[in-house]
């Protein structure tokens, strides 16, 4: 039976998958008055002097798409898209958005799967699905599957900063009352301790928590992020009292993000709902995440797990098992405006969802910006992504920062 079962493995179904993979059929059925978009003619990306790296797809029929890759490391992602992905595209058709995704992952799998490779598909994945949705002239959600929001819920997430560069309580407390003030039902800090800086002593945390609360009231929720600061055992003790005390509603990052059983063990203690997910870049990750994990939130992060294409399937699991989807979303530019589309066209994506605010500077290489009111961002209404990119402002921006 055995060596039947692999003969026919070899031969039938996974041979075909195997070779299926990188391959796009040529021949493909068009439905008459199919909006046309073209072939892709060309894919380029720009560093931006604020730590931004954005990807723009052209096909021959002259429309563009626009994505944005994770800047965890700029120089890396960047040559994956110009030296390595960009080849795998030019030619496709973008609604071939999936069979590209597996193409751009299995020919440079051995590079990743996850990290600048992952960050770099997503640039590309954006801008793929930036572009058909203009090619259809609809909102990218609707393209999604479907819009269950028009406005998202944002929560204002605040960096302490490490080293040196570490905000006390009372500044801490200062932003993110700035944020209850605009409207925010919600706040986050990111403690940013780190592997670094693991049990920190002393430890800010508490001072950070009372500071805080005090200066937003009782009626804000409070989540506090140890960036993978603590060990099991301290990670237990602090979400504790960070819940008793504090009433801190969402504790990120316990462990080390690798530490799955470690997570669990700390679900498992405490009545505080734990996120994480924004370490994993892929389906395998996130299934290996809630199974061993079992994390209450995830946090997958559209511009670091490859894009949207992928993104679907993970939020599509959480669904399985009854888990929320917050976004990590730490970039308030293209990556957003993907999160929101993302969010807005998911049962599970009513959670607050993390906004690091607007920052202007950034946002005059758009031709409008993403509209804020109310501890809300509305989903754009425009065909694709719905924030258009000024591509001679883009230009300007790149050329007047010292390189
Ligand atoms: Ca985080």
């Amino acid at each position: 039976m055995k060596a039947e079962r692999r003969a026919f493995l070899s031969q039938g179904l996974g041979a075909a998958a195997l070779l299926a993979l990188p391959r796009i059929v040529t021949a493909q059925p068009v439905a008459a008055g199919r909006p046309r978009a073209g072939r892709v003619r060309d894919v380029a990306s720009y560093v931006l002097p604020w730590n931004c790296l954005f990807v723009r797809v052209r096909t021959e029929d002259g429309l563009t798409g626009w994505g944005e890759c994770s800047p965890m490391s700029i120089p890396a992602s960047r040559a994956f898209v110009e030296q390595e992905l960009a080849r795998l595209v030019v030619g496709a058709d973008p609604f071939d958005a999936e069979p590209l995704w597996d193409r751009m992952l299995y020919d440079q799998y051995k590079a990743g799967p996850g990290g600048a490779l992952a960050a770099a598909m997503a640039g590309i994945d954006i801008a793929l699905w930036d572009l058909k949705a203009k090619a259809l002239g609809l909102p990218l959600a609707k393209l999604l599957g479907g819009v269950y929001r028009d406005r998202v819920r944002v929560y204002g997430s605040v960096a302490r900063g490490e080293g040196e560069r570490a905000k006390s309580a009372a500044e801490l407390a200062r932003l993110a009352a700035a944020f209850a003030e605009q409207g925010f039902t919600a706040v986050k800090i990111r403690m940013q301790f780190r592997r670094r800086n693991v049990d920190p002593r002393p430890d800010p945390t508490f001072d950070v928590a009372r500071e805080v609360r005090a200066a937003v009231g009782e009626k804000v929720d409070l989540m506090i992020d140890a960036n993978n600061g603590y060990s099991v055992a301290r990670a237990i003790a602090t979400g504790r009292r960070l819940y008793e005390e504090w009433g801190v509603s969402v504790f990120e990052e316990p462990v080390a993000q690798h530490d799955y059983v470690g997570l669990a063990s700390v679900v498992e203690a405490l009545e505080i709902a734990v996120a994480a997910g924004e370490h994993e870049y892929n389906r395998w990750q996130f299934r290996d995440l809630i199974t061993q994990g079992n994390a209450d939130i995830l946090n997958p992060d559209v511009i670091k797990v490859g894009g949207l294409t992928e993104a679907k399937k993970i939020a599509a699991l959480a669904q399985a098992w009854e888990k929320p989807i917050v976004v990590h979303n730490t970039h308030p530019s293209l990556g957003t405006a993907a999160s929101l589309h993302f969010v807005a066209s998911l049962a599970n994506g009513s959670h607050a969802q993390e906004y690091t605010g607007p920052r202007e500077h950034e946002n005059r290489v758009f031709k409008a910006p993403l509209r804020y009111a109310d501890g809300h961002l509305a989903l754009p209404t425009e065909p694709g992504l719905g924030l258009e990119v000024d591509e001679a402002e883009l230009r300007r921006a790149i050329e007047s920062s010292p390189q």
